[in-house]
């Protein structure tokens, strides 16, 4: 066995479904689900319901970290279209602003362009805007943020225009910053079909593999790896109306070491995108005597099954990965060791508490 040490991995784009959807996961088997995939720190997605776009929605959801996480976490608010300046006022307890621009899962979502220009203007300019924006959406709202030149974070992009595009924004010195996830990188429409249908519903889409080899062609515009980890029950992804999501915290890391095992990426790259741009780009404290135990050559196989995520099933069901996590230190005490779980609920912190 070959263990190597990283440091405790962040996942900036995480949804833990509390409140209102605690049936497919909540914050004691979010966080936990974490830990077993080596992140010790997630920063939690609002379209809950309730979403979190007011003083009592996020208090309900601080209230259930509080008694319920098993590793550190931070908050995002979320924009809808009457909230810009009040989402501001609370902005010191959250992480950043979480806009969505295109179709996703729950009712958050900005339509018209009033709105949204409330919301650049009075989001305080040192906190991050996340945005799901895709296509055309994505190039209006580089276009917003950098008239008042403010830092822009594109969660997930998917394809090789949008990607293109952020290269263009920061060669030209735009403060825009984005993330990328496992599956747009490790999945294409291709595989939809092995999936099944339902399963393989998430947003933004699997894209075509001309559009993945865009995303591998352009890692140094990449800021960040996030999971977009996004939990559904079986019964509803194979239903008549499947919600779009995958979950991802517990393949993340061993599909992305895979590739560093076959020459595809760094383990430094990892770790920029894995720990230090997250860490940066959210303004994140430091985690004191925290790391990751990795088993450099263990190959294992992805089962649902196996997984602590409450939705129990995963896209990438049998596929072989090298890197397990052996064990989980979180400011000095052992969190996760050999696929069990030690941290208890309401250990972990909330990293915007006041
Ligand atoms: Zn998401």
């Amino acid at each position: 066995m070959s263990l190597l040490r990283l440091p405790g991995l962040i996942d900036p784009h995480v949804h833990l479904r509390e409140p209102g959807g605690t049936h497919k996961e909540d914050f004691d088997t979010g966080t936990a689900a974490a830990l077993a995939g080596g992140f010790t720190a997630i920063l939690a997605m609002p379209n809950t319901q309730p979403p979190l776009t007011d003083a009592a929605s996020l208090g309900l959801a601080k209230q259930a970290g509080r008694s319920k996480a098993r590793c550190d976490y931070a908050l995002f608010l979320g924009a809808g279209s009457e909230n810009a300046r009040a989402a501001a006022e609370l902005a010191g307890q959250a992480c950043g602003l979480k806009m969505y621009l295109d179709q996703t899962y729950g009712p958050l979502r900005l339509d018209d362009l009033a709105s949204l220009q409330a919301h650049v203007r009075h989001w305080p300019a040192h906190r991050p805007i996340a945005a799901h924006a895709e296509g055309r959406s994505l190039a209006a709202l580089i276009l917003l943020a950098a008239l008042r030149g403010r830092p822009l974070h594109v969660c997930h992009v998917s394809l090789r225009e949008e990607i293109l595009l952020i290269r263009a924004a920061k060669e030209r010195g735009m403060p825009v910053t984005c993330e990328v996830t496992p599956h747009h990188l490790f999945l294409s429409e291709r595989d939809a079909s092995a999936i099944g249908p339902g399963r393989s519903e998430v947003r933004p889409r699997l894209a075509t593999v001309e559009d993945v080899e865009a995303l591998w062609d352009n890692l140094d515009v990449i800021d960040c790896f996030a999971t977009d980890h996004a939990p559904h029950t079986l019964e509803e992804k194979d239903s008549t109306t499947p919600p779009p999501g995958f979950p991802g915290l517990e393949t993340a890391l061993g599909l992305l070491w895979t590739a560093v095992r076959r020459g595809r990426l760094t383990a430094d790259d990892l770790i920029l995108r894995m720990h230090t741009n997250p860490r940066r780009i959210y303004g994140l404290p430091e985690q004191p005597e925290t790391f990751v135990e990795l088993d450099d050559e263990a190959e294992w196989e992805v089962r649902g099954t196996e997984l602590h995520s409450r939705c129990g099933w995963t896209p990438f069901e049998g596929r072989r990965l090298s890197g397990r996590v052996r064990s989980v230190v979180l400011r000095g005490r052992e969190v996760f060791c050999d696929g069990r779980v030690l941290a208890e609920p309401g250990s972990g912190r909330d990293m915007m508490a006041s």
